[in-house]
């Protein structure tokens, strides 16, 4: 293990953290932040207890409803019509404004702001009221990040510090104050707020927005707590190899685990069968460690709201399948908002119906539940509520079918923040998350059902139901990481892996050669390309006919190679190379482009057949990256062939037809569907839906598992009986047209 300065302190963490809000019981250093350093001396009991028990009612809601009231809202917003819309849309669940930046009652907690248009009303408790007497489930909202100027001259502590030393102003709204994250505001006075609102309501919980800071705080609470548990000063580089950030990383979330601790603990203390939803999470890019955020929450609201500028349809979907990496069958809330989501933040804006409707029927496939966010109780534009209403009202019919239980999907594909932190650093999204997004259109594609799986959760009982785990550019592996892959290609299974994957520790220090060197059968010169100009791979029909990974691209001589590459050496015996590098030549002058070499013998990628069945693909490039950023087809062709060859098993469902759908199954207890996403963009350029394009018949088959019968198969958006097929355990089903989604559920 590679000494790293950050381990010395970890001891001084346990004794210092509480600092600000020491009422606070500490939670354990998660080991998974130190994997591979003191795993041992933690048990995993002690992480067992910092989880907590959840509360009653958090499984049963399926359609969530926000209304977030601006401040003038009082007096003014029409609370009839929003108790009306809750009905119509079947809402059984819902999160109301209480306090923080703004109450909405008449809060006695000095220097919690009252809505200046409240009077002597309690517009939250009526709220509430109207919503309990229609059984739903109420959480309360606060949003603890800006105060005002009475706060700031009373508490000057209480205000966040920008690195300069000066207090910030907010930057969208300058008469107000941006709010210190880790220290008393949110440890003393946000705890009060709960607990006012907690004994006044008796609320289900209290969803807490905004909670963790805006950006990194310099105040003198965070100079001194982070000194007396780091013994650095605050970081001043973003460099995750700086000692005092990689600290910094870790302080900072085990601040925020006891600040989220701490108030779920406080409010049930008033109501035992409540608890607090914080806001938080997400994939590589998210800050907080997932694998601790799954074991302490009860249940999560996966916030992306909408699709902006050129994102994916299927971005929410992705994010869904992130969080359930880490909370498995606890329940995942799908967030969106109903307006454009881009830089300008135009919050009363509405999107066009396509775009909300492809946004949430994506994350309804990958089984979440929907959590529509209206902000301001006063409708500026009231054209988004009959697609909601109709969204939901479906959802409500066939809510028996949505009850998803277990994914029906063979491949993983790994997600790691410790690559993002420690490897990624500020270039996370370019360096990490590119190749994941790469692999995810690739997969959607080739119509591959697919799960993520967080890399702090590659044990065996967590990746048991996968064929395939697939690594891309997860260069930040820790040794007994590495040991579970190897575990995991023993029992069979595939693995797929894409360039620096495990050239680096936990902590993003790169290491001689790869961890998984044995898995990919070849060790690293020490060589990088990067940039490669005007480089290719030549297809080896003749060494390597036939060969399953050149499927598709049978009369393509050569496709173009990726754009970094390294250089590596075999160390296994490679029977085939069914493609090899073609290396950079001039691109300019014209007259000098010719290849200088047609032919090498250095391969593009690596298979290993392993004797347990396991299976091996290494591609030493960015492929993945360079896909996502170009879309080649011949890329896609490649990356398919790879997880079909490494999974190398007959699918359990398998679909064809025209466009561009995300096919997602799931087996439940008495049924068996599989989704299918219309994703064809209508749009010439970049991403926008205007409306959707109905795509021809598909052909879905699907394999039943053993012992499994089906009595009906129905569609669930047509409504009508399909053509179904049967042959053996398979059951074909043709599905003539879709618009936007279709169901299939089979009735078992
Ligand atoms: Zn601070």
């Amino acid at each position: 293990m590679t000494k790293l300065p950050v381990t010395r302190t970890r001891r001084e963490f346990l004794k210092t953290t509480t600092g600000v809000g020491a009422a606070v019981t500490l939670v354990r250093f998660t080991p998974s932040l130190f994997r591979g350093v003191s795993e041992s001396s933690e048990s995993p009991a002690a992480l067992a207890s910092s989880a907590t028990v959840a509360p009653s009612w958090v499984d049963k809601p399926m359609r969530w409803a926000q209304l977030t009231l601006v401040e003038d809202d009082p007096g003014k917003f029409d609370l009839a019509f929003w108790l009306d819309y809750f009905k119509r849309t079947h809402s059984d669940a819902v999160c109301l404004s209480g306090g923080g930046c703004v109450a909405y009652y008449p809060t006695q907690i000095p220097f919690h702001h009252r809505s200046a248009w409240l009077g002597d009303r309690d517009v939250l408790g009526e709220l509430v009221s109207g919503c309990r007497k229609m059984n739903m489930a109420v959480l309360i909202r606060t949003d603890p990040h800006a105060t005002y100027d009475d706060v700031q001259a009373a508490h000057p502590d209480w205000i966040a510090v920008d690195a300069q030393g000066k207090p910030r102003r907010h930057w969208a709204s300058p008469e107000m104050w941006v709010t210190c994250g880790l220290g008393p505001y949110n440890f003393e006075f946000m705890t009060e707020v709960k607990k006012e609102i907690m004994s006044r309501y008796h609320a289900d919980g209290i969803f807490i927005n905004r909670w963790d800071g805006s950006g990194q705080c310099y105040c003198a609470h965070c100079q001194e707590n982070f000194k007396a548990a780091s013994g650095f000063e605050l970081p001043r580089t973003d460099d995750p190899q700086d000692p005092a950030r990689r600290a910094y990383i870790l302080w900072r979330q085990q601040r925020l685990f006891n600040l989220w601790q701490l108030w779920d603990s406080e409010v049930r203390k008033i109501n035992p069968d409540s608890c607090v939803i914080p806001n938080t999470g997400g994939g590589a890019l998210s800050s907080l460690d997932m694998k601790r955020i799954g074991e302490m929450a009860p249940m999560l609201v996966a916030d992306r709201q909408a699709r902006r500028g050129v994102a994916a349809p299927w971005a929410n979907g992705k994010n869904g399948k992130e969080y359930r990496a880490a909370l498995g069958r606890k329940p995942v809330i799908g967030l969106f908002s109903v307006g454009l989501e881009e830089p300008y933040r135009w919050k009363d804006s509405v999107q066009s119906d396509a775009e909300i409707r492809i946004w949430v029927l994506d994350g309804i496939a990958i089984g979440m539940r929907p959590w529509f966010s209206k902000f301001s109780g006063t409708l500026h534009d009231s054209r988004w509520l009959k697609c909601v209403e109709d969204i939901y009202d479906w959802a409500n019919k066939n809510q028996h079918y949505l009850l998803q239980e277990t994914p029906i999907a063979r491949v993983g594909l790994v997600y790691s923040q410790q690559t993002a932190w420690f490897y990624g650093g500020n270039r996370a999204a370019a360096k990490v998350e590119d190749h994941a997004l790469g692999w995810y259109q690739a997969l959607i594609e080739a119509r591959i059902p697919f799960e993520m799986v967080h890399d702090g959760l590659l044990n065996a009982e967590h990746v048991r139901q996968f064929k395939t785990l697939i690594l891309p550019n997860i260069a930040a592996l820790s040794d007994a990481q590495c040991e579970q892959l190897r575990a995991f290609v023993k029992n069979g299974g595939g693995v797929i892996a894409t360039y620096e994957t495990s050239l680096y520790n936990e902590w993003g220090v790169r290491r001689k050669d790869f961890g998984l060197s044995d898995l990919f059968g070849v060790k690293w010169s020490g060589r990088i390309e990067s940039p490669m100009q005007n480089s290719y791979l030549r297809l080896e029909h003749e060494a390597a006919p036939h060969h399953p990974l050149l499927k598709g691209l049978e009369d393509a001589p050569r496709i173009v190679n990726g754009v970094s590459r390294l250089e590596v050496e075999p160390q296994a015996k490679f029977e085939q190379m069914p493609v090899t590098l073609i290396p950079s030549y001039p691109d300019l002058p014209m007259e000098k482009v010719f290849p200088r070499q047609e032919k090498t013998d250095i391969a593009g990628m690596y298979l290993q057949q392993i004797a347990s069945g396991g299976r091996v693909v290494y591609f030493p490039w960015d492929i993945d990256r360079t896909f996502w950023e170009v879309l080649a087809v011949d890329h896609f062709k490649l990356l398919r062939n790879a997880a079909e060859w490494a999974t190398n098993e007959t699918p359990p469902i398998e679909t064809s037809g025209p466009g561009f759908l995300d096919v997602v199954g799931w087996h439940n207890r008495d049924s068996i569907t599989v989704h299918l996403v219309n994703m064809t963009n209508p749009m010439a350029m970049k991403g926008p839906y205007r409306e959707f394009i109905s795509v021809g018949e598909q052909k879905v088959t699907v394999r039943l598992p053993q012992g499994v019968r089906a009595k009906m198969v129905r569609l669930l958006v047509s409504g009508k009986q399909p053509q179904v097929n049967r042959a053996g355990s398979a059951l074909t089903v043709l599905v003539p047209s879709i618009l936007d989604h279709e169901v299939i559920a089979i009735d078992i």
